[in-house]
């Protein structure tokens, strides 16, 4: 059994989800990856996304992670399964306009700022419930606002790390007691190579790994 069973065994034990993220890795090494019955991958820039899409099967579900500008919108709106990372409301705007010009709902994820690095994007607690808010009001119909997602500080202390995502569920919590109560808003997108398994033992239901699977990045 190899470290992607392995992972594999207890996402479905938690009822998660497992998005594997291929960024930097070459569309061979993805396509062994699907060839194991894998379809959600994740990217964290818009080129290598739609690169990759191009070289690779169609039903692959393409999960968008990492920040992203506006003016980059357009470029995926037409296919991308989900977007993980909505850091401001100027860009949710955008998704919506670009959704609707694709003839399609997006599903989205408010990110939140969870970790002690400064350098991390994401959404304050008061913006994400200010947005959520206004979701709630059906401002951006073209969008379907399905959770939230978030990154821990990169650190060694397992209490650090287990604080922050446990923030994060509160988080979700709340915004689905205050405004999004659908049962579509079910996704805590946390976790990642380093911290997966505090991340599912504090309620994760959508795992983003990489360099586990993978491999280390080169630089
Ligand atoms: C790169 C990345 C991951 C995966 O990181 P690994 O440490 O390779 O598992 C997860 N989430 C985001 C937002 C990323 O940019």
């Amino acid at each position: 059994m190899d470290v992607l069973d392995k992972i594999t065994n207890l996402v479905k034990k938690h009822k998660a989800q497992l998005v594997i993220v291929s960024k930097t890795y070459p569309a061979a090494r993805v396509r062994e990856v699907y060839d194991r019955g894998y379809r959600a991958f994740g990217e964290n820039r818009v080129q290598e996304l739609v690169d990759k899409k191009d070289e690779l099967p169609d039903d692959i579900e393409w999960h968008l992670i990492g920040h992203l500008q506006r003016n980059k919108v357009k470029y995926i709106a037409p296919f991308v399964a989900m977007i993980h990372s909505v850091d401001s409301e100027r860009l949710l705007r955008e998704i919506d306009k670009q959704a609707k010009r694709a003839d399609r709902v997006i599903d989205i994820l408010l990110q939140a700022h969870i970790a002690e690095e400064k350098s991390k994007f994401g959404l304050s607690v008061e913006e994400l419930t200010s947005l959520a808010a206004k979701i709630s009001q059906q401002e951006f119909p073209n969008i379907r606002c399905r959770g939230v997602m978030g990154m821990a500080t990169f650190s060694e202390d397992k209490d650090l790390v287990r604080s922050e995502f446990a923030l994060l569920r509160n988080i979700f919590t709340q915004v689905k007691a205050d405004y999004i109560s659908e049962p579509s808003f079910d996704t805590i997108s946390m976790g990642m190579s380093g911290d997966y398994e505090v991340a599912l033992e504090e309620g994760s239901t959508m795992l983003r790994i990489g360099s586990l699977i993978f491999g280390e990045r080169e630089k």
